[in-house]
């Protein structure tokens, strides 16, 4: 479904990846995983049009797409639930929902799609006419995974959605995100909480100072020396 082909990504003259190569077949979950500052929301950003890359091909569903703008690569299936979720902090719960549903295909069942959203996350019927900006760092994150949802993606991508929560609100998102796999869709999931994403993923990639280093099976990676020594503390 996604190719990435040997990117190069920069911030200005800042290189940040360099050769990247990567794959996520449809009905997979693929993990991106590494350390702080590794590139993994750059990669994110360099497949959701948020920035151009410098050399390399990506193509999604056998198209072409980079150069093309962020809203058409919404508009052609991928979702990106972005580090923190990042709510519109001043439109309420219902409207950050309805938000994700404004591509003219989507927006028609968008009531279909919303109550599957509240099934998920009944907490978000419950906080409907509430502000984003009031919500809770977990709220925030579920809202984030609903307004995502609601745009019926192909491909979902999801940006750290473990990063600073409790443990028991990470297992609820690790949840849904089993569910949704469960469901039939593809996901991507950038963490740097390795041993979540490697155990909700079928394969890795691990990325270190914006290169791949391994790559291979989830459980392969899980009992790799040297993600065990790097990434595990073991
Ligand atoms: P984390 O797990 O901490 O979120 P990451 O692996 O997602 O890290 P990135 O956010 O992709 O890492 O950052 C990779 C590098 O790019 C970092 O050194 C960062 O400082 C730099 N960087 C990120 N965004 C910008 C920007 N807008 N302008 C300049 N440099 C940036």
């Amino acid at each position: 479904m996604l190719k990435v082909n040997n990117i190069n990504a920069a911030y200005g003259k800042i290189d940040v990846l360099w050769d990247v190569s990567m794959r996520v077949a449809e009905k997979e979950i693929v993990a991106l995983v590494g350390a702080n500052a590794a590139g993994k929301t750059t990669m994110l950003n360099t497949i959701s049009g948020l920035l151009h890359p410098g050399a390399g091909t990506l193509e999604f569903l056998g198209r072409r797409i980079d150069g093309t703008p962020p809203y058409q690569i919404a508009t052609m299936g991928i979702s990106h639930v972005p580090e923190g979720g990042k709510p519109f902090p001043d439109m309420t719960v219902l409207e950050n929902l309805e938000m994700g549903a404004y591509i003219n295909e989507t927006w028609k069942k968008r009531a279909e799609t919303l109550s599957q959203v509240y099934e998920f996350f009944p907490i978000l019927k419950k906080r409907s006419g509430q502000l984003a900006r009031t919500l809770s760092g977990g709220e925030r994150q579920m809202l984030a995974m609903g307004r995502g949802l609601m745009a019926k993606p192909r491909l979902f991508m999801f940006d750290e959605p473990s990063y600073g929560l409790a443990p028991i609100i990470v297992k609820e998102l690790f949840e849904f995100i089993r569910l949704l796999h469960g469901q039939g869709m593809t996901i991507l999931i950038v963490e740097q909480n390795i041993r979540h994403a490697l155990e909700v993923s079928s394969r890795g990639y691990v990325l270190e100072n914006g290169r791949i280093v391994l790559e291979g099976e989830s459980i392969g990676l899980l009992d790799n020396d040297h993600v065990r020594k790097a990434y595990l503390g073991l």
